[in-house]
């Protein structure tokens, strides 16, 4: 037993004096100001073994804005910087960026061998031929500079103290790789200069696939696009970098992040968001404690082990302190309005850390403590909402028909946010943060007004009125903020016909479905486009279509194109479209609606209550000329049979005939699917709740 407790002794002694001795306040000796040298995107520690030397200070953008990581590899040293420009030939001789290249230099050159080779023969963009100020600067030091104008190998490293790669846009071999790597790790040093942005700009594959990243990932370097820019502290436009090590490590560190929100949490949990409503200095770092998590896991791959680390020092203080964190406590959003935002952020920091599965969501729901409809929501669409525990029931069962109306495919909604309901934005020491809750997919933000007491006609005079309650027109707005976003661009054909549609419209307001939003608003704000259409199409999608034949036949054929593109859109390419209804008090159906395709796959007609509509469409698309028939049952309203009569947790069978060439979307309320789903047959176990309903969609 001793001989065990002597060598965990041991080894932590020599854990720590590797951390200790690494002398990483020698970077940065002597240093007051580096200056960017351009335009550089944030660097981001890829795994726990980067430190963080040189970033920016409290007001810069984008947070975390680190400019320089330096890391331990086995026996030798790496250091990445975030812009080849800092040691060209104009900018080296600013503010101290020869006194840090020296600095970075000599702490690299462990052995002291004062020989550098720079490689030149992958299009690096500062290489040997150019960087002839850099060299001279060396040279006056001691150094030997050599070219290495091909392949990286072994041997052209020998004898190397330091191998300086800036900004290489080729391939690098593998070969060459596990040279530089066996290098490194034989006690060599390297020197990494990139620039994330400008290679996601002009290549293809994203920063995965850039080279830079590709070697600097085993050292814990990763350079993504997010630009850096400061609007106190610049140089021709160009951020300087004032922040230095060791304040830097304790800030952009997943570790030093979790112990900050350890420590703060820890030390004030009575009282914790009034502290954070007084104490700026301890809000502030509680704030940019969670804005480096929600970074680490905005910025880095999925598989990265550091959103493992997020996900479970999240998942541990929540836990720890669950009547502080957890869902459940409405705070006062006078008072109270910083931890309000805190949590939400938290929470979807948590939520967005790891690839969703099954089980996760059943534990990520579990550690926030969603119950009811929060619970169902997050369960069946994956989408939190930022409410401050504050929505009530109405509010929830109408957001949770809506999302179940609406094809999970069309959109990524992640977040809902209600931020009248949470106060103002948080407000850290450099101001406040309006989009703190925005993560790394689709967030919105909607009204919160209680159903039934903000009504709003959504039609023109042209029709009769359609009142809608705002709460339950807002969300269809914003969610389809998500599907333009989203779906349709990323769709090329919806995309270029949204643009033509637009187009053709022009600046005449009459010439939209939304006609009461003033004339060249549409042209001015083009996303406003498709979600001021679901203003009306969820609202009645049967006045909106009438809306748009009123028009035609006044001769103007833009509102039915447009009608005809945002039917063709809930299609979504199958033989039916959605007509949805809502009352003034957020009653909520749709109906499926048999579409037609003309040879162009283009839809030209559709069948809603015996009437089918026809449509004549010239080769752009556009409506020429329109015929209504009646026809005999072409809306489609499949027969549910099954126990409408339960008990709380009862499991029960719902069935509907079975159709040829059909499957089945089932959507259930206050339930979960025990099986059948995609059958015309499912089981079904009802919550322990007042009352659920049984939807199914034909898709043929
Ligand atoms: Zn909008």
């Amino acid at each position: 037993m001793k001989l065990t407790r002597l060598q965990i002794a041991l080894l932590l002694c020599l854990i720590f004096s590797n951390a200790w001795g690494q002398n990483y306040q020698n970077l940065v000796s002597g240093l007051s100001t580096v200056w960017g040298g351009g335009y550089p995107s944030t660097l981001f520690p890829y795994n726990s073994s980067a430190v963080p030397i040189v970033s920016g200070n409290i007001n810069t953008a984008s947070y975390p804005s680190v400019f320089c990581l330096a890391s331990v590899y086995g026996s030798g040293r790496a250091v990445a910087l975030a812009h080849e420009g800092v040691f060209s030939n104009s900018e080296i001789t600013q503010f101290n960026n020869v006194a840090f290249a020296l600095n970075i230099f000599d702490w690299l050159d462990q052995p002291n061998t004062n020989q550098v080779a720079i490689a030149s023969g992958h299009g690096e963009w500062l290489n040997f031929g150019n960087a002839t100020t850099l060299k001279s600067q060396l040279q006056v030091n001691g150094y030997a500079v050599a070219n290495i104008s091909g392949t990286i190998t072994a041997a052209a490293l020998v004898g190397k103290g330091v191998l300086m790669i800036g900004n290489g846009w080729g391939t690098y071999s593998e070969a060459e790789k596990n040279a530089i790597f066996t290098y490194v790790q034989n006690g060599g040093g390297l020197l990494m200069l990139g620039l994330g942005w400008s290679w996601v700009a002009y290549n293809s594959g994203g920063l995965s696939a850039y080279p830079m990243n590709q070697i600097g990932q085993q050292f814990g370097f990763y350079w993504t696009d997010t630009g850096i820019s400061d609007p106190t502290n610049q140089y021709n436009g160009q951020p300087l970098f004032t922040g230095f090590y060791p304040n830097t490590a304790s800030l952009y560190t997943v570790a030093g992040a979790c112990a900050t929100l350890n420590n703060i949490t820890g030390a004030n949990a009575a009282n914790l968001p009034t502290v954070l409503q007084t104490n700026t200095a301890l809000r502030t770092d509680f704030i940019n404690a969670n804005l480096f998590m929600k970074e680490t896991v905005k910025s880095l791959p999925a598989n990265n082990p550091l959103r493992q680390e997020v996900f479970s020092c999240l998942e541990t203080l929540i836990n720890t302190y669950p009547a502080l964190f957890r869902k459940g406590i409405a705070y006062n959003p006078t008072n109270q309005n910083n931890f309000i935002w805190i949590r939400e952020r938290m929470h979807r920091t948590y939520a967005d850390a790891l690839s969703l599965t099954p089980a996760l969501k059943t534990q990520i729901a579990s550690t926030l403590g969603l119950t009811g409809q929060y619970k169902h929501i997050w369960t069946n669409f994956s989408v939190l909402l930022a409410d401050n525990s504050s929505l009530d029931a109405n509010q929830k069962d109408y957001l949770m028909l809506l999302f179940s109306a609406v094809q999970p495919e069309l959109h990524n909604l992640r977040l809902m946010s209600f931020a009248d309901e949470m106060g103002s934005p948080p407000v850290a020491s450099y101001g406040a943060i309006p989009s703190f809750l925005v993560g790394n997919e689709g967030s919105v933000n909607s009204f919160s007004n209680t159903i039934g007491t903000y009504p709003e006609n959504q039609f023109p005079p042209d029709v009769p009125p359609g009142i809608s309650d705002v709460f339950c027109s807002a969300a269809p707005h914003e969610l389809n903020h998500i599907v333009d976003a989203f779906f349709i661009e990323g769709n090329t054909a919806l995309k270029n016909r949204k643009t033509q549609l637009i187009a053709q419209a022009g600046t005449d307001n009459l010439n939209y479905l939304r006609s009461m939003i003033p004339s060249g608003f549409f042209t001015e704000n083009p996303q406003e486009f498709i979600a001021s259409i679901a203003n009306q199409y969820f609202i009645d999608t049967k006045k909106t279509l009438d809306l748009a034949l009123i028009r035609f036949n006044n001769g103007r054929s833009e509102p039915l194109n447009q009608f005809l593109y945002f039917a063709n859109l809930y299609a979504n390419g199958l033989n039916h479209t959605r007509f949805y209804n809502t009352n003034a008090t957020c009653v909520f159906s749709f109906t499926q609606v048999p579409v037609g395709r003309d040879a162009n796959n283009r839809l030209n007609s559709l069948c809603y209550n015996n009437v089918n509509y026809q449509f004549t469409l010239n080769a752009t698309g556009n409506v020429t000329a329109y015929t209504t028939n009646t026809c005999s049952a072409c809306t489609t309203t499949p027969v549910i049979t099954g126990n409408s009569q339960l008990c709380n947790n009862q499991i029960s069978t719902y069935t509907t005939p079975l159709q040829p060439n059909t499957a089945y979307q089932w959507i259930v309320t206050e339930g979960i699917i025990l099986s059948g789903q995609g059958t015309n047959t499912i089981t079904v176990q009802w919550y322990d709740s007042a009352g659920g309903t049984v939807q199914v969609i034909l898709l043929n």
